[in-house]
């Protein structure tokens, strides 16, 4: 048996817990810890014995599930093996080889080559380097800044949590840094006008993009930054023909474009990626999360033939590329990684987050969409959200002091059942495993139909 007021206190005395309000943690007032000590399938355990279906597969990343141990035994392989070496000056392994190769192989746009790194907030960060890289080596030192959207999520470090459009993660962090500018999100729930179509919406989102640029001043503007479907903002997908929309614009004034799949990658969308759904063509491409599933931490800025043609071009030039973690391609990551996509390829997760999407979507709308407290239902494949308000008609919202959304999330979990409450709005947000079934779906969307009842 673990004693868990010893690991409780422990914890509340040492640990610096990220997003957790610090003095009511300390203080006791937010109550203890939960400890987490088990998975199986799409099920936690903690360590009071409670069992909770987790909707969310950890923060939108354990696609396969918990405890496949044919992960545990590619680790544990590699481990034995080679634990670590490092990959600078063209050192290898394996694993890493192989990866690669099936990146390049399997990732949207005109992938060449691939950075390895451990998050996706410092793919971010490289992403960010390898924009400024690439306009210095082709002579045009000022085309730097990068365009981000209003209520996007790139990640928390310097660059990345800039790009972040949230201003909540950069009050009192001297964030957003210079370089960084915001456009609008593509909301339509919130965004649009009176009457305004998602196709007139999503027109007017690029044209703004357009003007955003010409104010700037197209020869300063490096690249655009996005999630396919927004994701902590809101779970929300785009409108139609946002994308073709927005990708003319970029085309229009040479800005690379970089899909943040970090999410979206993998399968949760109900194809590989959210760029081969929305048929978007970027140039670099972020993933992390389900390309290891949360087994080991592992991300990947993969870059494009055009940008990459640019840095081998002026190498001679401008000698080795200088930039890599020490953890640039750890070989026990590679090897998770490589399992990981193994699963991923023979259960077909991509086709499953669509057919079991579909039916999750259905139940959702079925569920929550009358609901006289419900503004919008939306999502896709296995990503859900509900967003709530006091009047649908008018779309008022609550007030924030009433924090409904964390509410509704409390009772769920008090049902077992974890669902996010989103941080921007009141928000029930889901994103179960791929190897969720149908009838886990209807286990899912009753509980969070019963905690809703419970609190409003
Ligand atoms: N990009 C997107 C779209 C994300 O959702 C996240 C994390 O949720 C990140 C980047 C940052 O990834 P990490 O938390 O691994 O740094």
């Amino acid at each position: 048996m673990i004693d868990i007021k010893a690991i409780a206190e422990r914890d509340r005395s040492s640990v610096l817990h990220p997003f957790t309000q610090l003095k009511k943690y300390a203080t006791g007032n937010s109550g203890d810890p939960t400890i987490v000590t088990g998975g199986q399938g799409i099920r936690i355990q903690d360590a009071e014995g409670r069992s909770y279906i987790d909707a969310f597969a950890g923060l939108y990343c354990v696609n396969i599930g918990y405890g496949r141990t044919e992960v545990a035994e590619a680790i544990a392989r590699q481990a034995y093996k080679l634990a670590y070496y490092h990959t600078y000056a063209a050192h290898t392994t394996e694993e890493l080889a192989r990866l690669s190769d099936r990146l390049v192989r399997m990732a949207p746009g005109k992938p060449s080559k691939v950075f390895f790194g451990l998050s996706g907030s410092d793919a971010n960060e490289t992403q960010a380097k390898l924009v400024w890289y690439y306009n210095n080596l082709r002579g045009q030192p000022k085309k730097k800044k990068i365009i981000s959207r209003d209520r996007g999520y790139h990640g928390c470090s310097v660059v990345s949590g800039s790009m972040t459009g949230m201003s909540f993660y950069h009050d009192h962090m001297d964030l957003p840094f210079p370089g960084i500018v915001h456009t609008g999100a593509p909301h339509h729930y919130w965004g649009a006008e009176p009457g305004e179509t998602e196709e007139a919406f999503s027109r007017r989102r690029a044209a703004e993009l357009e003007e955003l640029i010409l104010r700037e001043e197209p020869d300063t503007v490096g690249a655009f930054i996005a999630e396919p479907v927004l994701g902590t903002g809101g779970i929300t997908p785009p409108p139609t023909d946002y994308w073709r929309e927005i990708q003319a614009v970029l085309r229009r004034y040479d800005v690379l474009l970089i899909a943040d799949e970090v999410i979206c990658g993998f399968g949760r969308t109900g194809a590989d990626f959210g760029s081969t759904l929305y048929e978007i063509e970027p140039d670099l491409v972020t993933v992390a999360k389900g390309l290891t599933s949360g087994y080991v931490p592992l991300s990947a800025a993969i870059v494009g033939e055009k940008v990459y043609a640019v840095m081998e071009e002026a190498a001679d030039r401008v000698g080795a590329f200088s930039h890599g973690y020490t953890y640039s391609g750890h070989p026990i990551a590679a090897a998770a990684a490589n399992a990981v996509l193994d699963i991923v390829e023979r259960e077909r997760l991509s086709d499953r987050a669509r057919t079991v999407g579909s039916h999750f979507q259905n139940r959702l709308k079925e569920r929550f969409a009358q609901l006289e407290i419900v503004g919008e239902v939306r999502g896709v494949g296995l990503l859900g959200a509900i967003e709530f308000v006091a009047d649908r008609q008018t779309k008022r919202r609550f007030d924030p002091k009433l924090k409904v959304g964390a509410r509704i999330s409390k009772a769920a979990r008090d049902r077992g059942l974890i669902a996010r409450a989103m941080p921007h709005g009141d928000i029930l947000g889901f994103a179960p495993p791929l190897v969720v079934s149908e009838a886990e779906i209807d286990e899912i969307v009753e509980l969070a139909h019963g905690a809703t009842k419970q609190v409003l």
